[in-house]
């Protein structure tokens, strides 16, 4: 079993990415040796049209494995040899194992999500429950929200062509009795259990709560999928009202382990990689 592994992230704008650290340290900890490159689109100078070349020079330089992200997740697919059923069903990848001259397609961000949740929000009332957001990350959500068990998914998204596109997909795989669109937040969060927000409200740059504060009660749970910053305006909202609540950190550690557990064939230890994140966050 090989106890050295050549990783990168590729992707755009991803310099300030955790990942890294968070592979590098769970691989030491296992008394393995794990390089990380960031590959980045923005200073490299390439896009989605250079994709293949990316690919293939990674792996002519003995690279084992890639995460990708935007804007590469769906643009990845077709370049693969072997796409797992959930990545298939999502239409993304995040993780690529590179092995025996093979390209593996996998996606451990709607896996990522169902760990966090099932750990951060243990007996929450999934039936329904309002995605707020329907772009990839949305999509990995509600797929991961339904994997765990929630018994329906409300999709909600600015952009109406997008919500029905992300309920279409996840109907196809688990329903579409556990699957709806909606127009109304508001008059659907009222009805929820919880509310998850999966677009890019409240990260750096983009200010603000896609969930109105008004419609926040001490009995909804919230989760947001933006990790920086960790304390969102949505999450730090949500708490004021007494909501039980989950920061996008939580997904993004798992995602990782998830990735970790293919890269390297070996378990990764969630709880030591949190304690990591959660020192880089502090
Ligand atoms: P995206 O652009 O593909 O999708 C965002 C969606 O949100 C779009 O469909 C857009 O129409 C919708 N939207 C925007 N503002 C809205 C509003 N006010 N109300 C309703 N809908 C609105 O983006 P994405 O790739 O899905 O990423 C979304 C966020 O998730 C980003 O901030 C990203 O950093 C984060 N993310 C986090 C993790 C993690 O591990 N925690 C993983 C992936 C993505």
């Amino acid at each position: 079993m090989s106890t050295s592994f050549v990783l990168g992230l590729v992707g755009v704008g991803i310099e300030r990415s955790l990942t890294p650290a968070m592979q590098v340290r769970e691989g030491e900890q296992q008394g393995l040796s794990v390089s990380y490159r960031i590959i980045d689109g923005a200073q490299r100078g390439f896009g989605v049209d250079d994709l293949p070349d990316v690919l293939a020079w990674a792996e002519r330089l003995g690279f084992d494995g890639l995460n990708v992200t935007h804007p590469f997740k769906q643009a990845v697919v077709p370049l693969l040899d072997d796409l797992s059923q959930d990545a298939a069903d999502l239409g993304a990848v995040n993780t690529v194992v590179f092995r025996d001259g093979r390209r593996l397609g996998r996606n451990t961000d709607w896996s990522g999500f169902a760990r966090a949740f099932t750990r951060a929000l243990p007996g929450a009332d999934d039936d329904p429950v309002v995605l707020v957001g329907a772009g990839g990350a949305g999509v990995a959500v509600g797929y991961g929200l339904l994997a765990q068990g929630a018994g329906r998914v409300s999709v909600f998204d600015s952009d109406g062509g997008r919500a029905d596109d992300c309920a279409i997909r996840l109907a196809k795989r688990y329903g579409e009795e556990r699957v709806g669109v909606v127009r109304e937040l508001r008059r659907a969060v009222d009805d929820a259990g919880g509310v998850v927000n999966a677009t890019p409200v409240g990260m750096h740059g983009h200010p603000g709560s896609a969930v109105p504060e008004a419609a926040l009660r001490d009995d909804l749970w919230v989760a947001d999928v933006v990790y920086f910053p960790l304390e969102t305006e949505l999450v730090s909202i949500a708490r004021r009202h007494g909501c039980r609540v989950m920061t996008g950190g939580g997904m993004a550690v798992q995602q990782a382990v998830g990735a970790f557990e293919l890269f390297t064939g070996r378990s990764a230890d969630a709880t030591r990689m949190h304690r990591h994140f959660e020192e880089l966050t502090a």
